[in-house]
């Protein structure tokens, strides 16, 4: 018999969007760096969303003193706190963190992989996707017991085979000869696939990954569900999901010179000291 697995297919969010702007802006930034510091530069950024829609990136924000080379990026502690502190004067939410590899492939490094979990954990108390409800479906089939035959009403439990799930109850009030049916028939049923809808929380944080090219962008999602039948062990799950391009009529705007004006002072480049 298979474990309950109620995680297929249940991705929290299937697919992230972002503004035409802001997706400009994550690609351009790439070049912008590059000419501002002589050398191709990685960057750290936040994604912006608005508090009711979280899969809609409406921009990227640079904290300040992030420390990058060619192949690596990283933001000093009290600059996260000062970052998160503007963020939340400009009205947005953090929806994950965006970085670029200029001029190399856009598959996650280990470090992004520890990255996209670090930022899940910073995340994840305030990020929550709920779903109302979810199907299990077994693949196997399943042992039916009827527990209890004292009374009028039918306890059963579904057998799952798992040592974190050993079983789920059921009581099916009955009574008189539905009861007798139930003690009887209810044990000789075979389980094949069991539908269940049970309300679920995820904490979730968004990843892109950029290089200067819009298309070539890797796009997911770290998330970690609670749910009360499967997710007994706390881990950690990623899903690669679609990256597409949204039109708003309140988009930002992005040029190349207030882009440059904007990294300025906020990269620290390792080639070029203070870009
Ligand atoms: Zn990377």
């Amino acid at each position: 018999m298979k474990m309950v697995d109620c995680t297929k297919g249940q991705v929290p969010f299937g697919k992230l969007f972002m503004t035409s702007g802001a997706r400009k802006k994550a690609n351009l930034a790439v070049e912008a760096l590059q000419e501002l510091a002589g050398a191709p530069l990685e960057y750290y950024a936040y994604l912006l969303t608005s508090q009711s829609e979280p899969n809609i990136v409406r921009d990227i924000y640079f904290p300040k003193n992030q420390s990058n080379s060619g192949a690596h990026t990283a933001v000093p502690a009290e600059e996260v706190v000062a970052a998160a502190k503007d963020i939340r004067e400009l009205g947005y939410r953090v929806a994950g963190w965006c970085h670029a590899h200029p001029g190399f492939s856009t598959n996650p490094s280990q470090t992004d992989w520890q990255n996209n979990q670090d930022m899940l954990d910073q995340l994840a108390a305030s990020n929550l996707y709920e779903w109302n409800r979810s199907l299990i479906q077994c693949g196997d089939s399943l042992d039916l017991r009827v527990d209890d035959k004292t009374n009028g009403n039918a306890k059963v439990r579904v057998l799952t085979g798992d040592a974190y799930v050993p079983f789920i109850q059921f009581e099916i009030e009955t009574g008189g000869l539905y009861s007798f049916l139930a003690r009887h028939i209810l044990p000789r049923i075979r389980v094949k696939n069991l539908g269940m809808q049970v309300p679920r929380i995820a904490g979730f944080s968004f990843s892109i990954v950029v290089n200067g090219r819009e298309g070539q962008e890797h796009s997911g999602i770290t998330y970690v569900t609670n749910c009360g039948f499967c997710d007994t062990r706390p881990e950690y799950k990623f899903a690669k999901i679609p990256l597409e391009t949204l039109a708003v009529p309140d988009d930002i705007t992005v040029t190349a010179d207030a882009l440059m004006q904007e990294l300025r002072g906020k990269v620290r480049g390792h080639y070029a000291g203070q870009v």
